[in-house]
């Protein structure tokens, strides 16, 4: 197909065009910040910064609860937490008998497939063909559950998880449009990596975020009393300071080749204080990075599939994460915040036939957009109650006047993993409004991204911002109001609880 010029013409190609294909690789726990394509100097990810050289990057995709099931779940249904059920990853199973994207593309005509992590307990529905890492799943020689049925698999899970999505594309009908959803682990918790990429970056050093050894001053009890810190957080399995379990007499062997004289002269040296953590972050950085190269070449083998089998033009192909994660900023790993590094996921869409090469959008937009933009590219109704918009005009290349000028966050997993509390909040451009709740907690903080980037000091009090207060918890009310927030937060209701989410 001869290269598209303008919006209009694209437009009734698009309407013209047989239906696209849809290509969703997922990733687990992906930081912008480990991006080439969004200026990341930590690793190399050409494959990644090639789609967005041929695509859309886009800069500020928001999750509505920064966490592995939620996210999914939001992505699934088009819906905030509240309203599709799963709210936390620790309570609860997702309820697979509500309307989801893949069952309506699926009723559509449309095959369908799930590979990889997902992460909700109940099995998926929707699918013609599914195959997941049962919960969080193992990096080496991963079970697998296909169809319902147990599978072991020799290898590495993000090789394993694109080897058996291109098995799916290959075997699948011709004739018929696809959904393959590719869900990746990596780059999750504890950031093993694959054997190959051991040493990939020759024992760098690398840059120390400004963050790294935050102190929390200027914020609440929230983020002074969180459990996911380098410093205090990280366990000798996270650092590879322990063997591995689960992989074969051979892996092992390499895996030993280069951790074990390293461990050695780390304790040898006997590291405390700052160098102790440095030590830490570079060993973090070591595994987080080459799990993300893992995945990196996952993206390259498929664009190289559809290139060679004369799907490119008419494939909508989307990668994303989950959400955000820290990379030492603030000196976290982990995610859950709604504050940047945590609310912010990446997002690069890929469609030459309707997307501008090279072209990158600014504008609010979130993983709840996510099913209702794959709807209306498939040419299907949107139903009603689903929440997001989808992000066709965009895609196109407008900039309607009437995009979202503010987004709503809710995150409800306390006590649990790294006891982040419980907190909602309103983001914009500029600020960002944030109500922390629970039983001992109860506090609102406000930041100002212009002044404060990295988020280091609420202004919440500050009289230079009471009107800018004001009209943020306005639109905080009205968000809630809007979106059928209830007042009682929603864990707490089904556990019969009374701790509340009220002001
Ligand atoms: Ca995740």
């Amino acid at each position: 197909m001869a290269m598209i010029a303008c919006c209009s013409q694209i437009v009734a190609q698009q309407s013209s065009a047989k239906r696209p294909n849809i290509v969703f690789v997922f990733s687990d726990d992906h930081a912008y910040q480990a991006i080439g394509a969004y200026g990341s100097k930590l690793v190399e990810t050409p494959n990644l910064d090639g789609l967005a050289r041929a695509g859309m990057r886009f800069d500020r995709c928001l999750v509505t609860n920064s966490i592995c099931g939620p996210s999914r779940a939001t992505i699934l249904t088009g819906k905030y937490s509240h309203k599709n059920g799963f709210l936390t990853n620790n309570y609860g199973v997702f309820d697979g008998s509500q309307t989801t994207m893949p069952k309506l593309l699926q009723s559509a005509g449309y095959q369908t497939a799930m590979v990889g992590k997902w992460h909700l307990v109940s099995d998926p529905t929707g699918f013609d063909y599914w195959n997941i890492l049962p919960g969080q799943g193992a990096y080496y020689n991963p079970p697998m559950i296909e169809m319902g049925n147990k599978v072991t698999y020799p290898g590495y899970t993000s090789d394993i998880i694109t080897d058996l999505s291109l098995k799916w594309l290959k075997e699948r009908d011709t004739e018929k449009p696809f959904l393959l959803m590719c869900q990746h682990k990596a780059p999750h918790r504890n950031w093993q990596p694959n054997l190959k990429y051991l040493g990939h970056d020759n024992d760098r050093s690398y840059p120390e975020p400004a963050t790294l050894f935050d102190d929390y001053a200027g914020r609440g009890k929230a983020e002074l009393e969180q459990d996911m810190t380098i410093v205090k957080t990280m366990s000798r399995d996270d650092l590879k300071l322990v063997e591995p379990k689960g992989l074969t007499p051979d892996q092992l062997e390499k895996w030993n080749a280069y951790y074990q004289p390293r461990n050695e002269a780390f304790e040898k040296l006997g590291l405390t204080g700052k160098d102790l953590v440095r030590w830490k972050y570079n060993r973090y950085m070591h595994d987080y990075l080459a799990c993300t190269k893992s995945v990196d070449e996952s993206v390259g083998r498929i664009v190289t599939f559809l290139k060679e089998n004369g799907l490119e033009e008419n494939t909508l192909i989307v990668y994303a994460s989950d959400q955000g994660f820290y990379l030492g900023e603030h000196g976290w790993f982990d995610k859950r915040w709604i504050f940047e590094e945590s609310l912010r996921t990446p997002l690069i869409v890929k469609w030459p036939s309707v997307v501008k090469p090279g072209s990158t959008n600014a504008k609010i937009v979130s993983n709840v957009d996510f099913a209702e933009t794959f709807l209306e590219a498939a040419g299907l109704p949107v139903p009603s109650d689903m929440q997001g918009k989808s992000l066709m005009p965009l895609l196109r290349g407008e900039s309607p006047t009437d995009w979202r000028k503010s987004f709503y966050y809710h995150y409800y997993e306390f006590p649990g993993a790294h006891s982040v509390r419980k907190h909602y909040g309103v983001v914009t451009d500029r600020y960002k409004l944030v109500r922390f709740y629970g039983d001992d907690v109860n506090y609102s903080e406000l930041f100002d991204l212009k002044t404060d980037p990295q988020e280091m000091k609420s202004v919440h009090d500050a009289p230079e911002y009471s009107q800018t207060r004001i009209e943020l918890e306005t639109e905080l009310a009205r968000l809630r109001k809007e979106l059928e927030v209830t007042e009682q937060d929603p864990v707490e209701a089904r556990r019969g609880g009374k701790n509340g989410a009220k002001k």
